[in-house]
């Protein structure tokens, strides 16, 4: 660990042993702990800051308030050879994946396509790293999650929709794999925290104060007023199908039914996720494989030098971890309370 002006350089295994030490205190399981500790700490090396070590504060504020269980040991089941299900039983999404990873790779590669649906489950973290690693096992994986309501749909009047992210990764032959996940409204919950924190206004379009006004005030849509869906009514139309696919099919809660008054303190959204896998070997004779790099390669033609998931697989080995002399102190105090 280096210590600079108002930073602390800390390699990454360092900081996933001082995350898991915060999580295991408050109530996680060894296992729980570890893998949230390695999606945090991942997020943070790979630029994801909305979804890094920001988020320790809500992970701890939402495990004090009783409202979700770091220790649940999620239930899976089937109905059918390509339908797998996890009952995360008020735990973390990601233990619940992390359980049912391998029998649910086994459907895809057994049927060409399955689908992983989880319900009961909480999740607060990006979405690329849940998906990323199929696409490395030469799998195509699609993940959408809802959250809490939030964000108001075009032509309605109440925040019906979560933040509800998207994200995609397929494999690409002899390349990163191509890997996008965006939140539906036109900006993550977690970058509207961060402005706020930061004093920062926002850019135009982002949401709508109390009364429903347009402002660039994050504290405004933060306090009472919502966020607005990215792209209009396309972006809108994307998110209410997250909420249907993950609410309907998984059982879980629609965005706008997640209740916790009961938890002050409570920030990690109780809903569902569900993950599509398919197996592109399935695809025609000399399909997915062949075309994934012919595609990539009209890409660069064009003149495209980047593909959304190449910047982060570039930046993925990256040993250490710069965080700002602040957070590392919270955290640091956070591991011995
Ligand atoms: P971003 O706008 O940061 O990124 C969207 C996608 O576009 C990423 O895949 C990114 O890839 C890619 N991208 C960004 N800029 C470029 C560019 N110039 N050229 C090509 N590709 C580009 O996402 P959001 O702010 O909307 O979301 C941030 C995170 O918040 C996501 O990880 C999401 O999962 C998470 N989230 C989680 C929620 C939850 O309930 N758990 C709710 C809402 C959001 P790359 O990073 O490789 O550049």
């Amino acid at each position: 660990m280096s210590v600079r002006s108002g930073t602390v350089d800390v390699s990454l295994e360092a900081l996933k042993g001082l995350l898991a030490r915060i999580f295991e205190r408050n109530g996680c399981s060894s296992a729980t702990a570890s893998i949230l500790a390695a999606n945090c700490a991942g997020a943070e090396a790979a630029g994801s800051f909305s979804h890094g070590v920001f988020r320790v504060d809500g992970y701890v504020s939402s495990l004090r308030s009783g409202w979700i269980d770091g220790a649940a040991g999620p239930e899976i089941y089937s109905k059918s050879p390509a339908y797998v299900f996890v009952d995360a039983k008020n735990g973390f999404a990601q233990v619940a994946l992390h359980a049912a990873r391998d029998i649910f790779v086994q459907r895809i590669r057994e049927n060409g396509v399955a689908l992983l649906s989880i319900r009961g489950s909480h999740h607060l973290a990006a979405l690329w790293p849940d998906v990323t690693p199929f696409a490395q096992e030469g799998l195509i994986a699609i993940s959408m999650v809802n959250s809490f309501g939030c964000s108001i749909p075009v032509g309605a009047k109440k925040p019906l929709l979560g933040t509800n992210p998207f994200a995609f990764a397929a494999p690409i032959r002899g390349e990163a794999p191509l890997v996008f996940d965006f939140a539906t409204t036109s900006m993550a919950n977690g970058d509207v925290q961060l402005a706020a924190r930061e004093g920062r206004t926002l850019p135009p379009g982002i949401g709508v104060d109390s009364s429903g006004e347009p402002t660039t005030d994050p504290n405004k849509i933060l306090n009472g007023g919502a966020l607005v869906p990215f792209g209009g009514h396309k972006g809108s139309a994307i998110s209410l199908m997250v909420e249907l696919m993950v609410a309907g099919l998984t059982g879980g809660k629609f965005s706008s039914e997640v209740d916790w008054s009961a938890h002050p303190g409570a920030q990690t959204p109780h809903t569902g996720q569900i993950i599509i896998g398919i197996d592109p070997s399935f695809s025609e004779p000399g399909g997915f494989s062949d075309r994934s790099s012919q595609f990539i390669a009209m890409l660069r033609d064009a003149g495209m030098e980047s593909y959304p998931g190449l910047r982060r697989w570039r930046i993925q080995d990256k040993g250490s971890v710069t965080i700002s002399s602040a957070m590392f102190n919270r955290l640091t105090e956070y591991a011995a309370e």
